[in-house]
């Protein structure tokens, strides 16, 4: 199963591919339509492992919200309420379905089919899916338990468990407590932002894991950039809660697009902004966008343009350079480094 997986692209091209999934149904939900019926059936992707190219087929099935009462589905992606006919399709079942093709990509499982289901009575696959059993990871609930699957602390990052938690926990019966699609593109992105590609296998996983989840071989060394906001009248740079987190390491540049540099989704949010590169613990930056960056440190400031300027990189704590996305007098937003050295084989 995992050969498979990770012939599919693995992790990180999982988590990609997802992420432009629900950006274009959060941009259909942001005009006020509803696409009524997401399923694996209805999205097709580009079969290149290296493209990350998506499409939703159907697109007749689309309705403005609240002008149709329809509410058909792909049996195990219809949301609870539109099962039980209580309702038609709207954003939320929408959300609900996404939020099962999300869970089934990633673990390899249904959330909702756990070994009392499969091993019980046909009629409990009906209850599972009218949202009257526990979903199988219910912190609060473990009746519907299953040993299958991968283990979610490998394929979801904790941001992306507590989206299921609240999908398929509370949301189940209550769609107003269901996370709408725009939370489940901005943590599948950043999801994805976090991976590492194994220097021995070449599959993706996260960073947060000291082995790589797919072969064990320890992790390498890389450097967490950290995406925070700039405030010039504050005079000095606080740390606090980055806004978006990266793993860099020296297998592959990383490159930050709009969706960085102005925290926006959408269309316009791919654009190729900024590279970074990793060579031991020094990093190498240049723009490619041909606008000017600013890279500070406490006895120099420097403009960053089209030309690689490094930098060197310390293990923990803050890391005194700084690199900035607009210009320092006005607030804008910033990369800092920290580096984790690789764990010993
Ligand atoms: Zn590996």
């Amino acid at each position: 199963m995992a050969e498979w997986y990770l012939d599919g692209g693995g992790l990180r091209r999982r988590l990609l591919l997802l992420a432009r999934c629900s950006e274009i149904l959060s941009q259909l939900h942001g005009k006020g339509l509803v696409y009524t019926d997401p399923s694996p059936n209805n999205i097709f992707i580009s079969e290149d492992v290296d493209a990350r190219e998506i499409r939703l087929i159907d697109a007749d099935n689309l309705h403005y919200e609240k002008s149709s009462s329809r509410g058909f589905y792909t049996p195990g992606y219809g949301a609870p309420e539109l099962v039980q006919g209580k309702s038609g399709a709207d954003t939320l079942t929408d959300a609900h379905a996404f939020a099962a093709i999300a869970f089934q990509t990633l673990s390899l499982v249904h959330p909702l089919m756990g070994d009392m289901v499969n091993e019980g009575e046909p009629e409990l696959e009906t209850q599972a899916l009218e949202g009257k059993l526990p979903w199988i990871d219910d912190t609060e609930e473990n009746r519907n338990a299953t040993t299958q699957g991968f283990p979610r602390d490998i394929v979801l990052s904790p941001r992306l468990r507590e989206l299921c938690q609240r999908c398929f926990g509370a949301g189940l019966k209550e769609p107003k407590q269901r996370p709408g699609i725009a939370q489940w593109t901005e943590k599948l992105y950043a999801a994805a932002d976090f991976t590492l590609r194994c220097p021995e296998c070449q599959s993706t996983y996260y960073a947060n894991q000291k082995v790589c989840s797919w072969c064990d071989y320890p992790r390498p060394t890389f450097v967490q950039v950290r995406i925070q906001r700039w405030e010039p009248l504050q005079g000095s740079f606080k740390e606090q809660k980055p806004l978006q987190a990266n793993a860099l390491a020296d297998s592959e540049p990383l490159i930050l697009t709009k969706r960085f540099v102005s925290g926006r989704i959408g269309i316009d949010s791919h654009q190729e902004n900024i590279e970074l590169v990793l060579e031991g613990e020094t990093i190498g930056v240049r723009s490619l966008n041909g606008k000017c960056l600013w890279l500070t440190s406490d006895s120099a400031q420097k403009e960053v343009r089209e030309r690689r300027v490094s930098f060197p990189v310390k293990p923990g704590q803050y890391n005194n350079y700084i690199l900035h996305f607009g210009n320092l007098d006005g607030s804008h937003r910033i990369a800092t480094f920290y580096l984790v050295r690789g764990e010993k084989a």
